[in-house]
């Protein structure tokens, strides 16, 4: 493989690069947004100069990897003979068709078309390219050098043979990729988003306060963080994006996101990246307790 593009810098972006750089592939990352690219390049910096303190790798190792990495603001240069992308643009399936649209028109007709996608269905986005069969999901977790697990999505027409190249190729990453179809939330978040929105279900109806949920799923179900700061972290619009896409796509109520979730979306707490959300986390504040009463 020549080298990977990969689209967006943002959070997933830019660990995606970071991950496949230091297994000695070159990347071209894309994004929109000059921006973006830099502040990227910064964070994998930062995250390489933590492995070295940490003696996970070595100064010259940190070196090599920042030197596999190439920034591109234009998609069509960056694309250009590669024969993978990996998408991780904003989750936004107007965005995704149009990039997908573009990208069938600009890659070589056998360049795998990867999504990161957390919930778009993986067949609808094939189906604005002449090379469905070449299309599929590799939804890496956050933050993507640290995690293990990588979900591989086949959609309606992904063929044996891509799926058999992705699965072989995130295990060279040192990842443990697992097989899925495509259907809403496929597996993670299929599994994920109803329990993080029973959790905030059950502050709502006024069960128990956060600390309360938080601590039973953490010290009971030995979960490393409880759902109300894992929602938190992952966003409280992703969540309720994510809900949406399963609560229409099933058209099952059991997916409908909690009046509270909208409501607080609805008010710009979003979580770790808006400074506050079920914790408050302005001014470097470390996940502290809001005295707020969230009852319904
Ligand atoms: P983000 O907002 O941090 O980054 C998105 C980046 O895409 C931004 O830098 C933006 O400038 C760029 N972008 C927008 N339009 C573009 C275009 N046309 N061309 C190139 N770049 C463009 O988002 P994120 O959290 O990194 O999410 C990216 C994808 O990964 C989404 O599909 C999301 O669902 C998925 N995902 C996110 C997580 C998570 O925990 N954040 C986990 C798994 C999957």
């Amino acid at each position: 493989m020549e080298y990977v593009a990969v689209i967006g810098a943002g959070t997933m972006g830019n660990g995606i690069a970071h991950t496949f750089a230091q297994s000695g592939f070159k990347v071209h990352l894309i994004d929109v947004n000059m921006d973006a690219l830099e502040k990227g390049v910064q964070t994998i910096t930062t995250n390489l100069n933590r492995m070295v303190a940490k003696e996970k790798i070595t100064d010259q190792q940190k070196e090599d990897t920042l030197k596999n990495i190439n920034l591109f603001t234009s998609m069509k240069a960056g694309v250009k003979d590669t024969n993978l992308v990996v998408e991780a643009a904003t989750e936004n399936v107007a965005l995704k068709l149009k990039i997908f649209k573009d990208l069938d028109e600009a890659c070589p007709k056998t360049t795998i078309l990867a999504t990161n996608t957390s919930s778009i269905s993986i067949t609808q986005i094939a189906a604005v390219t002449s090379r469905p069969e070449q299309v599929i999901g590799m939804h890496f977790m956050n933050p993507v050098p640290l995690m293990k697990l990588v979900e591989i999505i086949r959609g309606y027409n992904t063929s044996d043979a891509v799926t058999s190249t992705i699965m072989a190729l995130s295990k060279t990453l040192g990842k443990a990729p697992v097989e899925v179809n495509d259907y809403p939330g496929f597996v993670a978040n299929r599994i994920l988003m109803p329990m993080l929105n029973e959790a905030i279900e059950t502050l709502y109806n006024g069960v128990a306060g956060v600390h309360e949920i938080d601590t039973v799923m953490k010290l009971g179900m030995a979960h490393p963080m409880g759902p109300l700061q894992l929602a938190d972290f992952i966003g409280l619009d992703v969540c309720l994006s994510i809900l949406n896409v399963m609560y229409d796509g099933f058209k099952n109520p059991k997916y409908a996101p909690c009046p509270l979730l909208v409501n607080m979306v609805m008010a710009g707490k979003l979580g770790v990246k808006s400074g506050e959300g079920f914790y408050d986390y302005s001014q470097n504040k470390k996940a502290e307790i809001i005295s707020k009463q969230f009852l319904n």
